[in-house]
């Protein structure tokens, strides 16, 4: 029916080397840790791949 693939597993947070439990997550979807209640990307399923989101508090300006 669909084919949005999804995947579950751990994979160790970029930022703070704590394991983060994925359950069914989809690519591009934001996905936070609990070691360090950083948020990140998932770029890549298989193996996980993420990418830390920057803080928005310099978004302003140009
Ligand atoms: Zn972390």
């Amino acid at each position: 029916m669909s084919d949005i693939e999804t995947a579950s597993g751990t994979v160790e947070c970029p930022v703070c080397a704590d394991d983060i439990i994925l359950t069914d997550v989809m690519q591009n979807e934001i996905v936070e840790c609990e070691g360090c209640a950083g948020e990140f990307e998932v770029l890549e399923l298989n193996p996980f791949a993420l990418e830390e989101l920057e803080e928005d508090d310099e978004d302003y300006g140009e």
